[in-house]
Parts: structure tokens; sequence; C-alpha cells
């Protein structure tokens, strides 16, 4: 067995195991409710496990069950529609020009505000075969589609034989330019990222990778070398993070994650307003709240380090960006108001056709 898979193995499934685990690492158990009935499926492996160093820290908010999932009676199964908009099993159709393929509902860690908790972890297997080979035939004949992006669950669970299978009937396809892997494996289990893996997934360029990491402490040895070692075969990394309330809604979090993560070779893509998914309603942050950090990130940070900041729109009409206000007024001149709150003009073109 290979070290990934012995992390995985290891990973802790019930609230009783959890709570012997935190003690011997002498951190209090109290509210940790091994009662809780719980609604959505728990793992943390031994590597995130260790990234807790306490009660209620960010590490342990992401991962560990809460009561409130229980009452939170606002937030629904699918908040993006997925369903609605699912041509054939495994495939989400939404944009005209790219399609979602949901090849597996394991994760190393089943986040408590996934979006997708109405299927990770329920379903001990991958996508079926036959069920593959359909969305293959679906993406073949539906020539607008240039994009795949393969998510899940996470899709780096997979065998490399099993990824190879799917990258390879993908990349074969006319129509595809580009496939996208949407991970958070770098973040939650890097031992994951083998020599093997990467030779695997470096036969199937331009193939991008969209990672995902909340918290600076995610920011390990580790998680840095498993993403240089996918930079460095020539996978471009970018990140989509959550905004979750009480674990990163502050500007210098956010500021340290974004810059961490550069320095790591892994270019901030989303931040995410929190979904409205049923469980995870004590993560959502007001939409101004978001808005109010953007502001006070672009022209202070290396606009590298800047992503955009989104709010996934109920019933599947996509992503829409949330931006902070620059522009006072419009008219021959663009009033305008600068990152320090200076006011400035910009002529416009005159005689403009
Ligand atoms: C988010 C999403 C995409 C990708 O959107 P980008 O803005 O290109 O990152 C594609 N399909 C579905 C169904 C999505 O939810």
């Amino acid at each position: 067995m290979e070290k990934w898979q012995k992390l995985l193995h290891e990973s802790i499934t019930d609230l009783d195991t959890l709570k012997s685990v935190l003690a011997d690492k002498n951190i209090p158990t109290a509210t940790v409710d091994s009662s809780l009935k719980l609604q959505f499926p728990f793992r943390i492996n031994p590597y995130y496990l260790n990234l807790i160093e306490g009660v209620n820290d960010p590490i342990w908010k992401q991962a560990i069950p809460d009561s409130r999932e229980l009452t939170d009676t606002l937030c629904v199964t699918d908040p993006l529609g997925e369903e609605e908009h699912s041509p054939t099993p495994g495939l989400v159709h939404k944009y005209p020009d790219r399609v979602l393929l949901l090849v597996t509902s394991q994760c190393s860690m089943y986040c408590r505000f996934c979006t997708r908790n109405r299927l990770v972890g329920k379903r001990n297997r991958p996508l079926s075969q036959q069920a593959f080979e359909k969305c293959i035939e679906y993406i073949r004949s539906n020539h607008q589609i240039r994009e795949v992006l393969i998510s899940g669950g996470d899709p780096l669970l997979l065998s490399d034989k099993k990824l190879d299978d799917i990258l390879y009937k993908l990349h074969n396809i006319e129509n595809i330019e580009v496939i996208r892997i949407g991970s958070r494996v770098p973040c939650t289990l890097p031992q994951r990222i083998t020599d093997s893996l990467i030779e695997t997934l470096r036969k199937y360029h331009p193939l991008y990778i969209n990672t995902h990491f909340n918290h600076p402490r995610e920011l390990t040895p580790e998680a840095s070398s498993a993403c240089n070692r996918l930079a460095d075969a020539g996978i471009p990394l970018g990140c989509q993070t959550v905004l979750l309330k009480d674990i990163n809604d502050s500007t210098e979090i956010l500021k340290k994650l974004f810059l961490g993560l550069l320095r790591m070779r892994v270019k901030p893509y989303y931040l995410f307003q929190t979904d409205l998914t049923s469980g995870t309603n004590h993560f959502r942050t007001k939409s101004s709240v978001g808005i109010q950090i953007m502001k006070q990130l672009y022209g202070h940070i290396s606009g590298m380090a800047i992503p955009r900041l989104a709010l996934d729109a109920p019933g599947g009409k996509g992503k829409i960006p949330l931006s902070p206000e620059y522009i006072i007024q419009h008219g021959d001149k663009l009033v305008f108001e600068n990152y320090l709150g200076e006011i400035c003009e910009y002529q416009e073109v005159i005689d403009y056709l």
C-alpha cells in the first residue's frame, strides 16, 4: 500500500473514535457530541486531523460535525440545481461551452460545508463504466463543449489507472480543448500527489487543476511540495476558496492565505460566497462581508494573489461576480475612487462611434 492509501485507510469515520484520538492528542473533546445522528458523511484522515491544534480551530470547524448541521431549516439539498441540469447521470451541463463530470463520490475529508453533501460519501463507488461511457458520448456529440471539469467527490482519489482511462477518453474527443480537475487532495491529502500520478496527469495537457485551500494553516510543507511538483509537471494551479464564517472571514487571514498560495505557485481563482446547501447555514456570511474584504485587498496586495469573489446563483443560474464599487459617476469623464479612497477622473473618448 502506498503512503496515501494507508492514510486514507486510517481515516476516522465515527465520532467515538474521533473523541479518543483527540483525547490522545490532549485536545478537549467536550464539544464533540458522539450521539449526533449525522445526516452527512464524516471522514478525516490522519494528515488533516494532525493539523488540528485545538477545539473549534479553523481546521476543526471544516472537518468535525456540528449539531447545527441538523437544525438548518433554511437551506436546500441541491442549491445549484445540478440535478435539473444533468443530461445524463454524472454530468452537469449548465454553461454552453463547458461541462462538469462527477467521477466519484469519495473524498479524503468530508468538508462540513460541502455544496454536494447530497452526493458525497454516500455511494461507495466511482461512476459506473456504463454511465461514464454515456457521459463521453454526450460530450462527443455536443460540439459546443470545449472544456470538461472533472470533479466529484475528489477525482484524485481514483486510482492512477482509472484516471488515465478517463483522461485518455476526454483528451481524444475532438471538441475538447482543455481539461480541468477540481481536487482538494493537495490540501487534505498531499501525499496523494505521487510521481506516478504526475506521470499520468502530464500526458493530457492542456490540463489545469483547481484546488481548494481555505486557511493559511493548511499551507504546510507537504502541501507546498505537492503543489510545486504539479506545477513542475506544467499543470497550472488555481484555488477555489470558500468564504466561511469564523474560519476565514477576515482580510488578514485571507491576505495571508492568498499570498501564501502564490508562493506555492497556486493562483487564487475564486472566493465563493457559501452556497445555500442543507446543513451549512452556520457557515454563511453576509455578502457585504466578502465585498468589503475584496475592497481591502485590491491594490493593497499583488493582483496575482486576488481571486474573484462570486456566488453561485441558486437554480443553476451560474456564477455571479460580486465586486466592490469603484465608479462614482459615468459621463464625459469617468469619476472613480482608487484603492486608497482618493477620487480620480478618466477622460472618455469624444465622438466615439
Ligand atoms: C462552476 C461551474 C463551472 C465552471 O465555471 P467557471 O466560471 O468556468 O470556473 C462549469 N460548470 C458548472 C456546472 C459549474 O458549476
